[in-house]
């Protein structure tokens, strides 16, 4: 590593070049300049590195495709922090208020003259690298519950310098926040190895790994990616359209009109001898769908599809309230698979008989599909291909009455660009209903909004009294922002730090896209995606809905279930 330049800090570990690079980024609003410092950086690194600190840049420990996960919590960041510290729960309490940061929270802490200096960057510590620190987070991997974890969690921190051990943290939580978006990281792979950023892209979107795309780049070998099969490529995705006038002005030619499924993303990856689910975060759910894996296996053509899974019965598709029962087991009872079957409903097809079809245009991959003989629960999503104006209201109303949430519009030209939200796919959902809420707690945001309360829990009335029912962060304006973070501060009732219970003056509209019942808030009712509408100053507490309409709209869309 390194070229003459480098030569008085070859003491450090190369850990300690990551997070001064990190240092260097979060320091300058000009992206310019971040990709020009990421870029330099990079350069410099063996394969080994190269392939975990790009990862790292991202804001994760592993590649998106690789399904580990660290269950390393909050709580025991933080005790590992204070053990090695020795600081006081008020000190951590102050600071994190403070600094509302748990990496800047350590970076303080490790670095306080009561804590002997350690660390890859000083005499006596071990030389971290980023690939070492990778593996010191894979081993974490394999052990279970917090305890055993933490002994290596000491150790990792114990090893590592106050500013190395501020950014190991946020890449534990997931978050960096220098201001460093992934498309940024792309664009200084490409500048490091002089390839093109459309290349680094491509070359992330399919393999789902920045690391790999960058080993790839360094060694000159992008344009030999290929699409493996039992390896996930990230989904296409869609943007919100709000009109007809807009879809219309989006697309030029033909486009496909589809049902938007309220269930899961799903992509099934099959050949002669082996067939596997994999969910939106590409994790691997063949367990959880036994229907749809077993089906599947009948089919032993290889192709990668991608499909939505949906509780479906009697060819009708059930509410995503049913479908919950069977989130998160890893297997289901034979009762439940029973009682509620699900189906995967197909509407993209990646790759068929080992040849890729992303790169042709959707209109060849549907006629592909519908040519496949899908075996039951295993369908085609149906769709209609536009050529010309129609009026898309009734087709709306139609998907509707078909529980499904709205529609998908799909240019019919447009190639799968795996990990994109472009505007070859559109979704248009009405929202389902709105409920005028009164604002009972708030709470700081994050990142930009860190010092502002704007994250709302809102409730509903039922006999008198005010139940919680949700919790929204989005909708309002900066302005609007600031103003009620100045309202709320004069009207907090009791004030716990990041959050406060207020006095419920302030009434909310929210939208959101389901109901379902749930324990998490006092009414019995979680809500799908709440979103802020508007602030109703029109309105008094008094005139907010009442729990009654709440069970009104569930029952009106969740029948009996
Ligand atoms: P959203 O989750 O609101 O961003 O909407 C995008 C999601 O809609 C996708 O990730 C799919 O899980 C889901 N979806 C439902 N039906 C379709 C469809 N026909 N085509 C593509 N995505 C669909």
């Amino acid at each position: 590593m390194g070229g003459p330049d480098r030569e008085p800090d070859a003491k450090k570990g190369e850990m300690f070049h990551f997070a001064e690079t990190a240092e260097s980024i979060a320091a300058t609003t000009s992206k310019l300049k971040k990709i020009s410092f990421l870029a330099s950086y990079l350069r410099d690194l063996n394969e080994e590195d190269l392939r975990a600190a790009a990862v790292f840049f991202t804001g994760r420990p592993f590649p998106l495709t690789d399904a580990r996960t660290l269950n390393v919590g909050w709580s025991a960041l933080v005790s590992a922090v204070q053990q090695i510290s020795g600081a006081s729960d008020e000190t951590i309490h102050q600071i994190y208020l403070d600094r509302g940061d748990l990496g800047e929270l350590a970076e303080r802490l490790l670095g306080s003259p009561s804590r002997p200096a350690r660390g890859s960057g000083e005499a006596g510590g071990e030389r971290l690298s980023s690939a070492s620190v990778q593996e010191k987070l894979a081993d974490l991997v394999k052990l279970s519950g917090a305890s055993n974890k933490m002994p290596l969690v000491l150790d990792l921190f114990r090893s590592l310098s106050p500013l190395e051990a501020k950014y190991v943290i946020k890449i534990i939580t997931g978050d960096l926040r220098i201001g460093l978006k992934e498309n940024t990281v792309e664009e200084a792979i490409a500048k490091a190895f002089d390839r093109s950023a459309e290349a680094i892209r491509r070359a992330n979107m399919i393999l789902g790994d920045i690391g790999e795309a960058a080993v790839l780049a360094k060694r000159g070998e992008l344009d030999q990616i290929t699409l493996r099969l039992f390896r996930p490529v990230k989904f296409m995705l869609a943007t919100p359209a709000e009109t007809e006038d807009e879809i219309f002005a989006t697309f030029h030619g033909a486009f496909y009109v589809e049902d938007k499924y309220d269930g899961i993303r799903g992509q099934l990856h099959l050949d002669a001898s082996r067939a596997a689910l994999y969910s939106r975060t590409l994790d691997e759910v063949s367990h959880q769908f036994p229907e749809i894996f077993e089906a599947a296996r009948n089919l032993t053509v290889p192709l990668i599809a991608d499909g939505e899974i949906v509780a479906f019965k009697d060819n009708q598709v059930l509410p995503f309230g049913l479908l919950q029962k069977r989130l998160g087991r890893k297997k289901p009872s034979a009762n439940l698979v029973a009682e509620i079957p699900v189906g995967f409903m197909i509407f993209d097809l990646l790759s068929f008989e080992g040849r890729k079809l992303i790169d042709e245009p959707l209109k060849y991959r549907k006629e592909m599909i519908e040519a496949i003989p899908w075996p039951e629960p295993l369908r085609v999503a149906p769709f209609l291909l536009l050529e010309e104006r129609v009026q898309l209201d009734p087709l709306f109303e139609q998907a509707a009455l078909r529980r499904n949430e709205g529609l998908m519009l799909k240019d019919a030209s447009s190639l799968y660009l795996p990990g994109k939200r472009g505007m070859s796919w559109l979704k248009w959902k009405k929202a389902l209903a709105t409920l005028d809420v009164v604002v009972t707690g708030v709470e700081f945001g994050h990142g930009r909004r860190r010092d502002v309360l704007s994250d709302y829990t809102f409730a509903v009335e039922h006999d008198g009294k005010l139940l919680n029912i949700g919790k929204a962060y989005s909708g309002l304006t900066d302005v609007e922002i600031g103003e009620m973070t100045e309202f709320f501060k004069q009207h907090t009732v009791q004030d716990y730090g990041r959050f406060r219970l207020v006095e419920p003056g302030i009434v909310i509209e929210v939208a959101f896209n389901g109901i379902q019942k749930s324990d998490r808030h006092a009414s019995g009712y979680a809500l799908r995606f709440p979103r802020i509408v508007r602030i109703r100053l029109d309105k008094t507490v008094s005139d907010i809905d009442t729990l009654q309409t709440v069970e009104k709209i569930y029952q009106r869309h969740v029948g009996e279930s």
